[in-house]
């Protein structure tokens, strides 16, 4: 383990583990005062509003070789191929990364509307995810993202969606290294006769960093004749942690496409989202543009093609 003792009083100490383990125990050692940084970006802005203190000590992690990968392909018992990435792979390098791309577009997507260049640079997908709040959030739920953690006893897996549920009730988390975000294998319809609908909307003001109004991950599979094979839909925004549709996605789930079901698709995204207000929007105007934006895609989908 490497210390690099900072010469002004008011900043922390920064710790280099070089391994999860000592990640792990570093923190249990330090407790409250010591806690775990990649890029720093978010941390940066929590500090400078004042909405966290800067603790004593920071455990730096983004020099962990596995952590920094941005893919690992491991063939599952079907022969399919998971992705893994890496919990400190950077927002940029999994944006550019060709496999992602073709396979999960709507991470690719959903990077691409995460703040600026310079700081997705420095910014990693784990930061993301635990930030709770993240853009990157409801392109993992729609791909049932797997948490790969180690806890310093030794590495565990969880589901995105079981994790954003403890971590409304618990903080023990917190004392937890992510090590990796675990993507399932994506099925790519293979009959002559089916279309994938994969959407991702961001909406909010992207001149600078405010909070989004509301954001859409949309993934379906629509035969020839409108009928909506399968479908995932999540939405956050703002401080909303994002989470799955599951109501909206069973009322959708094997039904026609039609504008009944589009109406009736609005009305349940209306009742069953239930997005935090700010003084930037309202819970009211976040539920209407979710439902608007997945509407919206639908009803495109139900348009004939060229
Ligand atoms: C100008 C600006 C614009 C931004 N715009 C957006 C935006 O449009 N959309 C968006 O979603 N975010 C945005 N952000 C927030 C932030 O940059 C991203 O969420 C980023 O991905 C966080 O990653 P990081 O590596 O910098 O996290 P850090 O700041 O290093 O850490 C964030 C949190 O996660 C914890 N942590 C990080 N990695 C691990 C790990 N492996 N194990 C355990 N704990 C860990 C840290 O302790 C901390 O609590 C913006 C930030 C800035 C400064």
């Amino acid at each position: 383990m490497a210390m690099n003792k900072q010469t002004k009083p008011e900043s922390p100490v920064v710790w280099q583990a070089s391994d999860a383990a000592e990640a792990c125990r570093l923190k249990q050692q330090l407790g409250e005062d010591g806690v775990f940084v990649a890029g720093g970006t978010l941390l940066r802005t929590w500090w400078e509003a004042g909405t966290a203190r800067m603790p004593g000590h920071l455990i730096d992690i983004s020099g962990m070789a596995n952590m920094q990968k941005p893919i690992v392909l491991v063939s599952s018992s079907h022969d399919r191929q998971i992705c893994q990435i890496g919990a400190a792979a950077l927002l940029s390098e999994v944006r550019n990364d060709s496999y992602i791309r073709t396979h999960y577009s709507l991470l690719t997507t959903a990077i691409k509307n995460i703040a600026a260049p310079s700081i997705r640079n420095l910014a990693t997908l784990g930061g993301n995810v635990l930030s709770r709040v993240g853009d990157a959030l409801p392109a993992l739920l729609v791909y049932e993202a797997v948490l790969l953690w180690h806890d310093g006893q030794g590495e565990f897996q969880q589901t995105l969606a079981q994790w954003l549920l403890e971590a409304q009730v618990s903080a023990g988390w917190k004392n937890r290294l992510l090590l990796a975000i675990i993507l399932p294998p994506v099925d790519l319809p293979e009959q002559e006769g089916y279309s994938r609908l994969d959407v991702y909307h961001k909406v909010g003001r992207r001149e600078v960093f405010t909070p989004s109004i509301a954001t859409v991950a949309i993934s379906a599979i629509v035969s020839s004749v409108q009928h909506i094979v399968d479908v995932r839909l999540a939405a956050g925004g703002g401080q909303t942690a994002p989470k799955r549709l599951e109501h909206t996605e069973l009322l959708l789930k094997d039904a026609k496409l039609d504008r009944s079901l589009l109406h009736s698709c609005y009305t349940s995204v209306m009742e069953h989202f239930h997005p935090i207000g700010d003084v930037f929007a309202s819970e009211s105007y976040r539920k209407k543009t979710a439902a608007n934006l997945i509407v919206s895609e639908l009803w495109k989908a139900m348009q004939p093609k060229a």
